[in-house]
This record gives structure tokens, sequence and C-alpha cells, in this order.
């Protein structure tokens, strides 16, 4: 590698590099470097480990932060906000709990930074209660950072009143609202399907605080309006906006056109998408879900014809669940776990229950097989929820957390939604676009996602 020069013995130069090497995306190369430092201090431990959370590499940043404790090195700020950030990526509470303690015996947990990162932390688990009674005890006195940290949590879990009551009490505490406070507002109104207050908010953030919207912002308008099914106005604002559209806006499109059954929208979303992504097979599915519910089943096969045209492949899913502090992982179809005949079973009654209570398999078109009712039956996040219950991951009446790293797929969706009704417990899926609540037969984001 060009860059391992004789730095790599000095502490410093070597955290510049790993923090070179993170803010190019490249971890492998950060991590290379980590390993050929001799001296490894505090440093350079939190260059690592906020390098890898960075780059979404929560397991690698939490075994550095392991390691980092092995060898006595003391903790500072970066490294224990670093595993925080891994542990919420991870949705995983008990590392939140002990990072928390450790930052308490460090002396760490009035810092704002790590105070943030554990308010977000918790937020990613849903625990709220925990969330805020970290952003209570490092009150008086805080910044507006800190109130956006709670605010954003109560957005990203559809609580707008809690959003509003906190915006409220900030002004009461002298604090002007900032980009981010609009953010957090805006957020929490796309995700409870309220286009007007979002109309409403953001005009009041441009014209009374003189905040010139982001991208950001007009995601969560045009997210609110589409959801709400005023496609045309969404997708107004989409192409005059002052940013050129990236793909989350028009996956934020397709989803909803999908959801409102406006096939030919859906395919001219769909199309937009691709140019920019070609690669997202989830916009093929989605397609010809939406075609073949209409029976134009031409246009199913030459969706698919062009999937495998372009040779897009469907991307692996992987579903992680933690248990007293250890996370298990499943791809679908996944046999390698050491209960696995004991998760096949559970999953196998509870498949029986849900079928009994009315769940119908959705089928997914794109997929080649022959059986494609039962094409998701051992999908991962169903295999990380059995074992859920079989390994007891949260007490009777607690919520289940499953974390997967792509988006949900319909089938899970449905199924989870009747799962939460024979269980009678709360699930919680936080997926690649979005935080799923399953409560007695519904979910919080309302089938748009
Ligand atoms: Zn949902």
């Amino acid at each position: 590698m060009a860059f391992k020069l004789s730095l790599n013995t000095q502490p410093f130069s070597g955290s510049a590099l790993i923090h070179f090497y993170a803010k190019f995306r490249l971890p492998q190369n950060a991590r290379k470097a980590f390993d050929e430092i001799i001296h490894r201090d505090e440093v350079c431990y939190g260059a690592l480990i906020v390098g890898l959370a960075q780059n979404s590499r929560p397991l690698d940043a939490f075994s550095a932060f392991a390691e980092m404790k092995g060898c006595n090195v003391r903790s500072t700020i970066y490294t224990v906000s670093g595993a925080l950030s891994a542990a919420g990526q991870m949705v995983a509470l008990e590392h939140c709990r002990v990072i928390h303690g450790h930052a308490i015996v460090a002396g760490l947990d009035g810092n704002v930074v790590v105070g943030c990162t554990l308010i977000d932390g918790y937020g990613r688990v849903g625990h709220i209660v925990d969330a805020r009674m970290v952003f209570d005890e490092l009150l008086p006195g805080v910044n507006t950072v800190v109130w956006n940290a709670m605010m954003s949590v109560y957005a990203q879990h559809g609580d707008k009143s809690s959003v509003l009551g906190m915006y409220n009490a900030m002004q009461v505490e002298g604090l002007v609202p900032d980009r981010f406070t609009f953010l957090a507002l805006l957020t929490a109104f796309c995700n409870a399907g309220l286009f007007l207050e979002s109309e409403q908010w953001f005009q009041r953030m441009r014209m009374e605080y003189k905040i010139k919207p982001g991208l950001e912002h007009y995601k969560c308008l045009v997210g609110a309006m589409a959801g709400a099914g005023r496609l045309e106005e969404a997708e107004h604002i989409a192409m005059t906006m002052p940013f050129e559209p990236d793909a989350a806006v028009w996956r934020t499109l397709l989803s909803s056109c999908a959801y409102h059954g406006a096939v030919d929208k859906t395919c001219e979303m769909a199309k937009r998408l691709l140019e920019l992504d070609p690669r997202d097979d989830s916009a093929y599915e989605i397609v010809a879900n939406v075609l073949s519910a209409k029976g134009r089943w031409d246009e199913v096969a030459e969706m698919r014809k062009l999937m495998i045209y372009r040779r897009v492949k469907k991307k692996q899913g992987r579903s992680w669940i933690e248990v007293k502090g250890k996370v298990h992982v499943f791809l679908a179809e996944d046999r390698r776990h050491e209960k696995t005949e004991e998760i096949y079973s559970k999953l196998a009654e509870l498949m029986e229950k849900i079928e009994k209570s009315g769940y119908v398999p959705v089928r997914d078109e794109m997929l080649l097989r022959e059986d494609k009712r039962e094409a998701h039956r051992y999908d991962s996040e169903k295999l990380a929820l059995a074992f859920g219950v079989v390994a007891g991951a949260a007490p009777p009446g607690k919520a289940l957390r499953i974390v997967k790293n792509l988006r949900i797929c319909r089938d899970s969706h449905e199924a989870f939604k009747y799962f939460s009704r024979v269980m009678g417990r709360e699930i919680i899926v936080r997926d690649a676009n979005k935080c799923h609540r399953f409560l007695n037969g519904s979910c919080t984001c309302g089938g748009i996602w």
C-alpha cells in the first residue's frame, strides 16, 4: 500500500492514517493500518472504533472496543461514542447498557457527545424511556444538539406530540431551534403521515426562522405528501426542489405509488430510481408485484427479463437479534445455528398459528422458483424471531427486537403483523429504511416503507 510509510509506528500518525482510510470508506485498510501500529493508545483506538462504526461495521467496531478494554487502554469520549453508535446500529440493547455503565465508571456520562450517542443508541434499540433518562440527567444547561437528539428519537418512533412538546419546552429554555430541530419535527409529521402539518412547519422554518431547507427536509415533505396519496404534488416537489433528487427520494415515491396502487406512476418512479441505482433489486420486485396485482403478466415477465439481462441479483438478507448480550445473525434458510432444530419447530408452530388466524403468504413475482408461496417461509427475519422466542430474548410481554440489513420483505411484514397478534407482544423490526413496530396485528409504518 502506498501509505505504508514509516509513520505507522507512531500512534499519532497511525491514527491520522486510520482516519484517512475511514473517511474514504476503506474500513479494511483502516484496520490494517491499525494492526501495524506498535504502541496502540486511546487515540488510535478512538480513530479505529469511530471509523468502523461510521463505515457500518458495528461488529468490528465492537470487537475493537472489547480489545481496547482487554489491553487496559483508557476510554475516551471517542471510543465510548464510537462503540455506542455501533450498539445503536446493531440495535443491541445490552451492549448499549454495558457501554453506558462503562461510560459512568470512566466519568464520561456527563459529556454531551457521549450523552447524544447514548440517546441515539437507546432510541435506535427502541428504549425511548432510557433515552429520555439520559436526556433528563444531562439537563439543565444542555445545548440545542442534545434537545435535537432526543426529539429525533421521538420522531423516528412517530411520536409527534412528544416532539412538539419538546419544541415548546425548548423555547421556554431560551434555546433557538435549528435545521436539525426542524428535521426532527418534519420526520415526526412524515412518519405520522401528516402532510398538512409537514407543509406548515416546512414554511415556518423558511419564513419565520429563515432556515434554508436542505435535501433531508425536502425528503420529509415528499414522503409526507406521497404517503398521504398526494402523488402528483409529491412528484412536483421532487422535480422542482433546489436539489437533484437522489435514489432515496425516488425510492420513497416508488413505495408510496405502489402502496396507493398507481401502477403507471410506480413504473415511472422505478425507472427514475433505476437510472440512479440500476442494481436496486427491490425496485424490480415492487414493480413486478404491482403489475401482477393488476394482471399485467407480460410486463411482469419483461421486468424479470430485464433483471436477468442486467444481472441484478436479489441481495442477501441478514437479520439479527440480541440475546443476553450476544448478537445472533441469520440468513434466509439458515441452518447453521446450534439451536436450528428448535428454531425451525418454533417457526413451524408460529406459522401454523398465524395461518389459522387468517394470514395468507404474499407471493413474490420476481422469484423464479415454483413454490412462490413457500419462498419466504424461512426468511432471515422469521428465523431471528423464532430464535428470539426459543431463547427468551425478552421477558414475556416485552418487545422482541430484530434488525435487518435490507428492507423487510412484504411477506414477512404481513406475517409479523399476525405474529404480534397471536403472540400478544410487540415486535420491533428495524430495517434498512424504517423502524417497524408491530402490535395487535398492525404496524406503525402503515404499510409504506
Ligand atoms: Zn411496517
